[in-house]
């Protein structure tokens, strides 16, 4: 992509709305734009990351045995009669009423609406178990939306359920997505710490939250300091096999959010535990039958009788990683995307627009990072070398190439690290294995 195409509006000042560093670098660098409190448009380079986070969610859930399918974002009342939920989700429920005066509304989240689809579509044991999830736009609306799109009114989540035949069948899917939910946010470069959570208005059992340490996160956490040390399952993890061990390792250090949690009650960890804020990325809960039995979501079972389904939700804050990743992963120039959600692999200076050289060095090197199907974003406007180095370490793209006269005299171009800051002079091959690694 050629900068004097892409559609990048940055902004040189820092908005005065914006009280923390991923909000702040958001508008900025051009990726979402507020429509009103709490709802943004993504614009393309956002738009970019956010399509990269929801592809890696999309390839661990797949990895897990989850199937993605897609819901509705408006949803008919009356399953949410059944379940009891209606009159008791409060004013953040968006409720809406059609031109035949139905009652819909926007929904929330869709526990309901997933049981509906399971409990008309599945008859017998033999079917199950199933996880079933979708990234889809939720609305609440938020007293207080936030921090851009930390706490938003519109944002994307990763919702997934499952159903079992049993208890003990529903704690493995649980641990399925316990074990599914570390390795996403590992591969994002993200450290992200299950802590034990109270299951709140969903209600149920057994809940963890998911928290990535930035200082400024919501919620006040406690753990023990050899959690952050922890090393994440691998890719080669075995789903079929019996998880609860390594779940087990997870949970057996002290991790809570709670922010009532008295520390001098935890003295036998005393010096190891340490305190900090998180943001909460992801959320998962076994709930047994809540839903299923109010709403009878039932199949038939070995010996012909109804058994009501076991179920669990497992939520992830789509749209908010992009600010939790940034949060996590910046310094005062810009963002510094990892690898694996950047909008762009390379970013290539050309110092001097209209010097034949720089030119033709810049389009040799554009094209062949094209070739070899290296995302790359060249900024060919005819700017200043000091807006376009700012622009490109605001953006923060993992590689920058900068090329210009005086290098290319001995066939030289400067490939700049922005994540370590090291530059190297190198020929524009050389340049170009350094990054393909
Ligand atoms: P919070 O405690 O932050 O309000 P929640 O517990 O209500 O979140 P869940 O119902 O668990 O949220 O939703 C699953 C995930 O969706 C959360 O872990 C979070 O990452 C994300 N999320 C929830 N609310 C918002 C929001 N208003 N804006 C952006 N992401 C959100
Ligand atoms: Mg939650």
């Amino acid at each position: 992509m050629r900068l004097t195409d892409f559609f990048l509006p940055t902004i040189k000042e820092n908005p005065k709305e914006a009280q923390i560093a991923s909000h702040r670098f958001m508008l900025r660098a051009g990726m979402i734009r507020q429509s009103s409190a709490g709802i943004y448009s993504w614009l393309p380079l956002g738009f970019r990351v956010l399509k990269k986070i929801e592809q890696i969610i999309r390839e661990e859930m797949d990895r897990a045995g989850c199937q993605e399918l897609l819901m509705p974002t408006i949803q008919p009342a009356e399953i949410w009669r059944e379940s009891g939920r209606y009159d008791v989700y409060g004013k953040e429920m968006l409720r809406l009423i059609d031109r035949h005066d139905r009652e819909m509304l926007y929904g929330p989240t869709n526990e309901e609406m997933i049981t509906e689809i399971v409990r008309s579509s599945i008859r017998s044991y033999k079917d199950l178990p199933k996880n079933l999830y979708h990234q889809q736009w939720k609305f609440r609306d938020e007293v207080r939306p936030r921090f851009g799109v930390m706490r938003g009114k519109e944002f994307l989540m990763k919702d997934g359920y499952s159903f079992d035949v049993n208890k003990e069948s529903a704690i493995n899917s649980y641990n399925k997505m316990f074990i599914a939910y570390l390795r996403t946010f590992a591969r994002m470069d993200l450290k992200a710490i299950p802590m034990q959570a109270d299951t709140g208005p969903i209600g149920g059992d057994l809940s963890h939250e998911f928290l990535v340490l930035a200082e400024t996160g919501e919620s006040e956490v406690f753990c023990h300091k050899d959690i952050l040390n922890f090393e994440v399952p691998g890719p080669d993890t075995d789903y079929s096999t019996d998880l609860q061990p390594i779940v087990d390792k997870w949970t057996s250090l002290y991790a809570a959010t709670d922010e009532k949690v008295d520390v001098s009650k935890h003295t036998e960890i005393g010096a190891s535990l340490v305190s900090a804020r998180g943001i909460e990325v992801g959320h998962i809960f076994y709930f047994g039958d809540k839903y299923s039995k109010a709403m009878g979501a039932t199949v038939a079972g070995p010996d012909g009788n109804d058994i009501t389904l076991e179920m669990g939700s497992y939520g992830i804050g789509v749209s908010r990683l992009v600010g939790a990743i940034i949060e996590a992963s910046h310094d005062d120039n810009g963002i510094i995307w990892p690898d694996a959600v950047a909008p762009f692999k390379v970013g290539i200076i050309n110092l001097r627009v209209g010097d034949k050289s720089c030119d033709i060095a810049c389009e040799e090197t554009y094209t062949k990072m094209r070739d070899q199907y290296v995302e790359v974003l060249y900024d060919d406007r005819n700017e200043s070398v000091g807006v376009k180095f700012a622009d490109m370490d605001l953006i923060g793209l993992p590689w920058q190439i900068v090329i210009g006269p005086r290098g290319l005299k001995e066939g030289k171009v400067e490939l700049k690290n922005r994540s370590s800051g090291v530059k190297e002079e190198l020929s524009i091959n050389d340049a170009l294995n350094n990054i393909l690694g």
